[in-house]
């Protein structure tokens, strides 16, 4: 629903609205925001609020840095904390020249473009559930994060006068009053690790979703003395943090919205649209991997042996490979994705899966065999006969196939993907002249 300026007059009033939370995210997914006393709101809505993009994060125009917010009235909330100063209220932006054009620099207008290719391919929507996963760690007196969890439960567990399950209740109740539609909420494999789904949206509100999602939960971690972090792999030697993506693409048929994944008559009732959607997501898996796992964290989650993805491959009956089909049919037809991590900027990543599986459908891709026996038994030799490919094992690596990859570069547009992949090449190379604790640790000594 977009909201007209009376209704969002008449909403600041009703809840007695006494800031306006304007932001943005940049190349990053770091959601970036400019706070303005309500006096503001007629020149917000105007599309009048400035400000200096030169010092953002893959943002940098030397020529031109004075941008302007449009704010997407669709997506205005108001947090339902902090009542007794006035309350907050949010409102995702799209940022624009001072001609008025939008700047491909915004992740969020870059999705937005891709968008309207797959409209243009014939699709109505394109629907996003993610399963984010993220950690719950004790803080210290100074309110620094430690690496203590608080419980040492498992998947599923419930424990009574938890204080993690406590805060995941809070933060539940606290999305639900925002208009969020949970489905499930749940304590993940690794003690002080939790999930949180939610119904699936199209594209653009699926990543506005998870934007504001993860500032809903470090905002109540906080409260709880918790310090939550979506950070992939935070601990050696347990689960990492994935973030599964469900996705459908929908169309409209004799005036009613059908999912184009199912077909009736196909034999598991797939149709050759998910079919070769499918086959485009495992064709640029590798540089589909550099924008959904884009640190160098995320390498150390998709390793063997804690239910991340390590090889190319699908399966409608096994858990472990990176694109699964859950049973579901009907309207449900969907496949997840599980390679992803949180640490991806939702508007990259759902760009570049999207481009991906648009790439299968334009050239009518057909997927290899899915493999329903464990991989991780394979030798490699195995793998290699039934073509299994290996995801990049290094950030490096992943960049290096993006770099080849013209449909996935194109899905980030010129400015974006020169952007990421100088922010991304120095990250790695930082990384690469770092010496770890590890390597004092065995070789300090030994040589
Ligand atoms: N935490 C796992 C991952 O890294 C997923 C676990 C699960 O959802 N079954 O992807
Ligand atoms: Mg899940
Ligand atoms: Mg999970
Ligand atoms: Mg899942």
């Amino acid at each position: 629903h977009v909201y007209t300026n009376d209704e969002v007059h008449a909403l600041v009033k009703e809840e007695n609205v006494r800031f306006l939370r304007v932001t943005f995210s940049d190349l990053f997914g770091t959601m970036k925001s400019v706070d303005l006393p309500i006096s503001q709101l007629d020149k917000l809505l105007a599309n009048k609020v400035m400000f200096d993009g030169s010092s953002i994060d893959g943002f940098v125009r030397i020529e031109e840095s004075d941008m302007y917010l449009y704010p997407d009235m669709s997506t205005w909330l108001v947090f339902p904390w902090g009542a007794e100063h006035g309350k907050v209220a949010q409102v995702i932006c799209s940022v624009h020249l001072t001609d008025g054009t939008p700047f491909a620099g915004d992740p969020r207008n870059n999705l937005k473009r891709v968008i309207k290719e797959m409209n243009d391919a014939g699709f109505s929507a394109f629907n996003i559930g993610p399963e984010p996963e993220f950690f719950l760690f004790e803080t210290d007196e100074n309110g620094n994060t430690t690496t203590k969890v608080n419980d040492q439960e498992n998947y599923f567990d419930l424990e009574p006068a938890d204080k993690g399950e406590d805060c995941r209740r809070d933060i539940v109740l606290a999305l639900e009053s925002m208009g969020y539609n949970v489905e499930a909420a749940h304590h993940e494999v690794a003690p002080g690790q939790h999930e949180v789904d939610f119904k699936y949206s199209d594209a653009l509100e699926a990543a506005d979703n998870i934007q504001i999602f993860k500032l809903v939960v470090k905002t109540i971690a906080k409260k709880y003395g918790f310090h939550a972090t979506f950070m992939p792999k935070p601990l050696a030697g347990i689960n990492g943090n994935g973030m599964h993506m469900n996705m459908s693409l929908f169309k409209e048929e004799g005036g009613k919205v059908v999912n184009s994944f199912y077909d009736e008559q196909d034999k598991v009732q797939l149709s050759q649209t998910a079919y070769q959607f499918l086959a485009g997501v495992m064709d640029h898996a590798r540089s589909v991997t550099a924008v959904c796992n884009p640190i160098v964290n995320s390498y150390k989650r998709l390793v063997p042996g804690y239910e991340a993805p390590v090889y190319v491959a699908w399966s409608a009956s096994n858990r472990s490979p990176m694109v699964r089909i859950p049973s579901e049919r009907g309207m449900g037809t969907r496949l997840e994705l599980r390679s992803v991590d949180p640490s991806a900027n939702p508007y990259l990543a759902i760009a570049a899966i999207l481009a991906a599986g648009l790439d299968g459908l334009k050239r009518g891709l057909k997927p290899a065999d899915s493999v329903d026996e464990n991989i991780y038994a394979m030798t490699e030799a195995e793998r290699q006969a039934k073509g299994i490919h290996d995801l990049p094992d290094t950030l490096h690596n992943a960049l290096k196939s993006l770099a080849q990859d013209d449909v996935i570069k194109a899905a980030l547009g010129d400015h974006l993907y020169r952007s990421f992949n100088g922010a991304k090449s120095l990250e790695y190379e930082g990384y690469r002249q770092s010496v770890s604790k590890w390597e004092q640790d065995k070789y300090m000594s030994e040589y």
